[in-house]
């Protein structure tokens, strides 16, 4: 299998087959993302050497194969007759794979439109991985997300409409101190809108060569502490009335809260109200991330 530039893969994806659609990440621009600011530039691979690698590990481990991850960080960009063709291409060598996954943004997504993502799903695309980062217009601009809620929330609504499964990720703390509140229920509110099937918890730690590190240390972009992005969390779970499976399973958070919506709730707020009565130092400590 060749691999090229930084593979990310969400936990979700541990056991599955890698196996690289695309080249580092069209948008490129968000301020806290580190992965493809050294390159490589965005490109498609070839569909036919695509074709190949499904071919050569359908050889090795065709009935194996269950799950099938098209790396890198926004595959659903690809022209979407060469994406429905590899996972026709894929459905048709495993025999026993159950999902083809991709990360996708929903500037992506909404540019699909409805009917490309209808295509897309009876071609066997089965998942997207979403960054949702903030329902916070606000929040969306200055991190460069390159797309404001409204979209989003249109975008996430086609994603299910289509039959595809949607992951949206959330940032805890991407508001700093100042837009923490705001964050948190507008993000609320634009995941009611979506009820994707899972909301995935993430903690905002600045990376190595981002334009949001560089804020964090000049004191413009103020971090909150573990104690803040816990209430930030309680706010956000208390009002979300989606149904949806929240998840955090993830190092730079500083508990794992996990449970379906809206049932565990008041068990979620519970775990989080046990977390805020812990003294902050008891915590993880701050650290600068390079991956
Ligand atoms: S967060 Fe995603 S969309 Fe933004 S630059 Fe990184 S890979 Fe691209």
């Amino acid at each position: 299998m060749k691999y090229e530039g930084p593979i990310y893969r969400p936990p979700s994806e541990a056991n599955s087959l890698l196996i690289q659609a695309t080249i580092g990440c069209p948008h490129n621009r968000c301020t806290f993302c580190l992965v493809y600011k050294n390159g490589p530039e965005y490109r498609v691979r070839d569909v036919v050497e695509i074709k190949r690698e499904i071919d050569e590990a359908a050889e090795d481990h065709g009935f194996q194969i269950q799950t099938l991850f098209f790396p890198s960080g926004n595959t659903i960009a690809m022209d979407t007759r060469q994406l429905a063709e590899i996972c026709r291409h894929a459905r048709k060598k495993f025999p026993n794979l159950e999902r083809i996954t991709v990360y996708g943004s929903s500037q992506y997504i909404h540019q699909k439109g409805l009917k490309a993502l209808q295509y897309l799903a009876d071609s066997g695309l089965s998942r997207i991985h979403v960054g949702l980062e903030s329902g916070d217009d606000k929040i969306l601009r200055k991190i460069r997300k390159g797309c404001l809620s409204e979209k989003q929330v249109q975008a996430g609504k086609w994603v299910i409409e289509s039959g595809m499964e949607l992951s949206l990720y959330v940032i805890l703390g991407i508001g700093g101190l100042e837009g923490s509140e705001a964050h948190a229920l507008a993000t609320a509110r634009a995941l009611n809108q979506i009820e994707p099937h899972f909301i995935r918890l993430r903690t905002f730690v600045p990376k190595v060569n981002t334009p949001l590190l560089e804020d964090v240390q000049k004191g413009v972009f103020k971090m909150l502490g573990p104690h803040g992005v816990l209430r930030e969390t309680k706010t956000l779970v208390a009002n979300l009335t989606c149904n949806s499976y929240l998840t955090s399973d993830h190092y730079t958070n500083y508990i794992n809260v996990e449970g379906r919506l809206p049932e565990d709730r008041e068990r979620v707020i519970s775990k989080i109200d046990l977390a805020l009565s812990k003294d902050e130092n008891r915590f993880r400590s701050f650290f600068i991330g390079d991956q």
